[in-house]
């Protein structure tokens, strides 16, 4: 497969210059005129970039609120004018992009439950050929990094070139405090390998909760992220989607007056020997990491031998329990999450058996190769 090129404009280039940090706020859904135009003019207090707001909401219960839809398009986009704010909607599939488009919604995004769908992002796409404007592309429900990739893709082809990635976190059937887990090493992974791409985070879809934005917020700040996408509604608590995590404009002008803004390089020569030196640190660290792994490794080719010369199986489930348990007690003791420990063991766990594995079925022919 060639390897995927992403064009895409800076946001200093968007028809409306955004600027970083980008902070795109709204309501999960636009209700009715009032609100929208209520919420619209105490975000515009905020220094907001950009106006959100659902039009069409993609809710899991068909008896759950569907969304105003189209008539709320105009409201949406009245509501931007009147306050200087360009305005945002999710669109689904080719209708909802005609219909965004015939009511002049500046920016269109493509919601989480669609991006997984390459048919329906190939649709929208299709009905986008020719047409200018900006497109951001929330990341698959799944884990998927290269699906979030080829939406890119799909409308890099239609000649759509101002495009924005958001992370809203992924589907988890194990419990866990996020609604959608952050999973930061995928948007990591796609910063590296599109350093271009405007990245920004939506700490309400993770979260679910309103408690926990301000700190995921700060957290995607500090990953160096574009900006934020947040759910702000002028009285969430009576919202009719996602109200446990949707702010009052007073509570997201909290949240932005005690954001910290840090910079992604400085030229302080003091400050950049310091760092110099702790990484050399950090590098010597992680060279007596790999030395010990690969130690531990040929300690464990020993064992497939004498495993496989007394005809015992590779795994013992008591062994590996037991290891799971020491080593979570003592990562414990040195303030390493036990979450951490226990990926940790079952990385190095994995590869101490792809070794036994190999010295097992290494037949006598090959040792002599
Ligand atoms: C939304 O932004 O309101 C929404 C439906 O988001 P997601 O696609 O991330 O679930
Ligand atoms: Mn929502």
């Amino acid at each position: 497969m060639v390897p995927a090129q992403i064009n895409s404009s800076p946001i200093d280039k968007w028809p409306f210059q955004l600027s970083r940090p980008v902070i795109i706020a709204g309501p999960c859904g636009v209700e009715s005129e009032e609100q929208i135009f209520a919420t619209a003019k105490a975000l515009s207090k905020l220094n907001i970039q950009l106006l959100r707001g659902g039009i069409w909401k993609p809710r899991t219960r068909p008896d759950s609120f569907q969304g105003i839809g189209s008539e709320g398009l105009k409201w949406l986009k009245n509501a931007g004018l009147e306050n200087n704010l360009p305005v945002t909607v999710e669109v689904a599939n080719p209708k909802h992009v005609e219909e965004a488009l015939n009511a002049k919604i500046d920016v269109l995004w493509i919601g989480a439950r669609t991006t997984v769908n390459p048919f329906l992002v190939q649709e929208i796409a299709d009905a986008l050929r020719g047409v200018d404007i900006p497109v951001m592309v929330k990341n698959p429900i799944n884990p998927e990094l290269e699906l979030w990739i080829g939406a890119f893709e799909r409308l890099n082809r239609s000649g759509i070139n101002q495009l924005m990635a958001i992370h809203r976190g992924f589907s988890t059937f194990s419990k866990s405090k996020y609604r959608n887990a952050p999973n930061w090493q995928i948007p990591i992974e796609l910063k590296r390998r599109f350093p271009d791409l405007p990245l920004v985070c939506d700490p309400s879809h993770i979260s679910g909760v309103r408690s926990l934005i301000p700190s995921l917020s700060q957290i995607a700040l500090d990953l160096n992220y574009d900006g934020l996408m947040i759910e702000s509604h002028i009285n969430p608590y009576e919202a009719q989607s996602d109200k446990d995590q949707q702010l009052t404009p007073d509570a997201l002008g909290e949240l932005l007056a005690n954001l910290v803004v840090r910079q992604s390089s400085v030229d302080d020569v003091m400050f950049l020997n310091l760092l110099d030196e702790l990484r050399d640190r950090i590098n010597s660290i992680d060279e007596r990491i790999l030395v010990l792994v690969a130690e531990r490794m040929s300690v464990a080719r020993e064992i497939g031998q004498y495993k496989k010369e007394n005809n015992m199986t590779i795994l013992q489930v008591e062994r590996w329990n037991d290891i799971l348990k020491t080593r979570s007690q003592s990562g414990e003791m040195k303030e390493l999450s036990t979450d951490f420990v226990i990926k940790l063991c079952e990385l190095i766990h994995e590869e101490s058996i792809r070794h036994q594995t190999e010295i097992m079925n290494l037949k006598e022919a090959d040792k002599a190769k």
